[in-house]
């Protein structure tokens, strides 16, 4: 299948430019699914919101100095300090792209000027003293410059940036390798290597904006390396054990940004192996270490099958590990289509991406327990630095280009533009979701044209119907329903979804627990809502069939969030009334409820 990447004429007003800047060498794999563009959206409701906060609340409020003083001052305070002004640089870019925003350019104008001048003659752009080089988190430091400019290139064709980036890849292709002379990449970085390996990712992009070849060959290297006797074995591991809790040292955030890297090399070489260890990885993930929020690791390690801690001294869902497994799932979709990544995507991002941020402020959680407190932070720190990159995404995540027609992959209010084979194509979505079940989209095709709609029905939905010129469609849990025919402008399409309320079991760490779940969101049990309950440990609904009644009069007057429910249930082993919220509103909560 081809897709149609034409540049889009922007029937909407364009907030912001359309990347400057493409690869000059094609993929070997062609991507089934092609996100929107960036410029010419709009999301509104919760997400748009959550977008607003993460711009005005932490973006722009950046500790600019502080994120560049360890280039500028070397040695850097902390190790991987040098993390930081990539990762902004990157979540910048996204939201400029998406925005227009003039004060985020501005910012980010700085911050990549200051990070480029800070690079040394050699193309040296780490924090470290040179009897230091290339120890501890070295490589992972340049991993983020090259991450961070070439993303800042890509949305405004400053090229400075890629001349530094390609300084970079030309000093890491010279000093590590296997020829005379030449580092071990493995012993130069901590985790087994795999910090230093997940370079891999950026270096694939830097082949791709550059067309220079050695840098194919040192991804080749990098995955080469992981099979030496003192590497990581990702690939052996995965494909012998099938589990990610069996492979190295279990760390999440690196072995996860190791298989982005990986997607990206599938995705410009072709390699089948490289796809499939993906792939496995991601099935492990889904189906062992992924808590009901849609997060992964403890303590930033995965854990043996199930087992999923959920309380405060747990360290639940590293906020790093919760943007690394959105984009390692966004690779997984954009590489083949299939529903099930679209899937998991919306779930991670209305339970643990916007759950670890502060809704007032913008502050990030570093851990986001399931039951106990959140404390987000401002400040320093690598998950205060991801999560943004992850909500930047988001416009990515939501719609597209799918097998020449376009796919509604989340049902947000707002409107799009999507190429198709017959052209581009508007859509313009009027929905409350997902605290309502029903969608209204109008699809703007520019002329009369035949092309396939593409409505992601969700997994948990146990009734999905859409109407289009006049007649009725229903959708099957977890597929594509596919409305192909002649659309002409201003033509409606009314969805209608059940957003059903459902009981999760507690698995193996809380085998006398169960969760509330409705529609996208976990429910949790907040103190704020929950006055009487005195102790949250001891209550639980009344039944398995849950019923949900609105409890929105019940949310206290300062209260970010516009969702509660009433449930029957059972407090200290009396009847009563419990309300929830949304997991990604909750501060004091519970999911894991007892089970009736
Ligand atoms: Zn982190």
């Amino acid at each position: 299948m081809k897709l149609f990447l034409a540049a889009l004429v922007c029937a909407l007003p364009c907030m912001a430019a359309q990347p400057l800047k493409a690869p000059v060498v094609p993929d070997k794999v062609a991507d089934q699914f092609a996100p929107a563009p960036y410029g010419g959206q709009r999301i509104e409701g919760i997400l748009g919101e959550r977008m607003r906060v993460n711009l005005e609340g932490r973006l722009l409020h950046v500790d600019e100095k502080g994120i560049l003083e360890c280039f500028e001052h070397r040695p850097g305070a902390q190790e991987w300090a040098g993390e930081h002004a990539g990762k902004f640089l990157h979540a910048a870019a996204n939201t400029w792209l998406y925005t227009g925003d003039g004060r985020i350019k501005t910012l980010m104008d700085r911050v990549a000027r200051a990070l480029v001048a800070a690079q040394l003659p050699d193309g040296y752009l780490g924090t470290y003293l040179d009897e230091q080089r290339w120890t501890s988190w070295d490589v992972w430091v340049h991993k983020y410059d090259l991450i961070g400019l070439i993303a800042y290139y890509q949305a405004t064709g400053f090229g400075p940036a890629l001349d530094a980036s390609r300084k970079i890849g030309d000093l890491l292709c010279r000093t590590f390798g296997t020829g005379p002379g030449q580092r071990d990449i493995v012993k130069s970085g901590t985790h087994v290597g795999m910090a230093a390996t997940s370079i891999l990712e950026p270096m694939v992009n830097l082949y791709r904006f550059t067309g220079d070849r050695k840098y194919l060959d040192f991804c080749e290297y990098l995955v080469r390396s992981w099979s030496q006797p003192n590497g990581p074995g990702i690939i052996e591991s995965l494909n012998a054990s099938g589990s990610v809790f069996r492979t190295a040292n279990a760390k999440a955030y690196e072995m996860m940004s190791n298989l982005v890297g990986l997607a990206e090399l599938y995705r410009a070489t072709g390699n089948p192996a490289y796809l499939r260890t993906a792939q496995i990885a991601w099935k492990d993930i889904a189906t062992h270490r992924l808590y009901v929020t849609g997060t992964t690791s403890s303590s930033e390690h995965f854990a043996g099958d199930g087992v999923l801690p959920g309380e405060e001294a747990s360290n639940v869902g590293e906020g790093c590990a919760t943007v690394t497994w959105l984009q390692l799932t966004w690779q997984l979709l954009r590489l083949t289509g299939e529903p099930q990544y679209a899937e998991q995507l919306e779930h991670t991002v209305y339970n643990a991406l916007l759950g670890a941020q502060d809704p007032r402020t913008g502050d990030i959680c570093y851990f986001t327990p399931l039951n106990g407190r959140k404390s987000p932070t401002p400040g320093i720190n690598c998950c205060v630095s991801s999560e943004p990159r992850g909500i930047s995404m988001i416009p990515q995540l939501a719609w597209g280009s799918r097998a020449a027609g376009a796919a509604v992959l989340f049902y947000v209010p707002g409107r799009v533009n999507v190429s198709t084979a017959s052209g581009a194509v508007a859509i313009d979505v009027k929905t409350n979701y997902p605290a309502e079940g029903s969608a209204a989209l109008t699809v703007s095709p520019e002329k009369t044209a035949r092309f396939a709609l593409y409505l992601r029905v969700p997994e948990w939905t146990a009734r999905f119907s859409a109407t289009a010129g006049g007649r009725a469609y229903q959708g099957a849990p977890g597929q594509f329903l596919t409305i192909e025919r002649e659309w002409k402008p201003g033509d409606q399409v009314e969805i209608d979804m059940d957003l059903t309320a459902r009981l999760l079991p507690g698995g193996p760490s809380y085998p006398y627990g169960a969760a509330i779940a409705r529609g996208p969101q976990v429910l949790a049990l907040e103190q704020a809502v929950n006055p009487g309950v005195l102790d949250l440990q001891a209550a639980g609904p009344r039944s398995a069939q849950v019923k949900l009644a609105d409890a929105r009069a019940s949310l206290p007057r300062n209260w970010r969030g516009a969702q509660a429910y009433r449930i029957d249930g059972v407090v200290a082993g009396k009847p009563g009334d419990l309300t929830l919220v949304p997991f990604a509103d909750a501060r004091v909560y519970r999911v894991w409820l007892l089970k009736p």
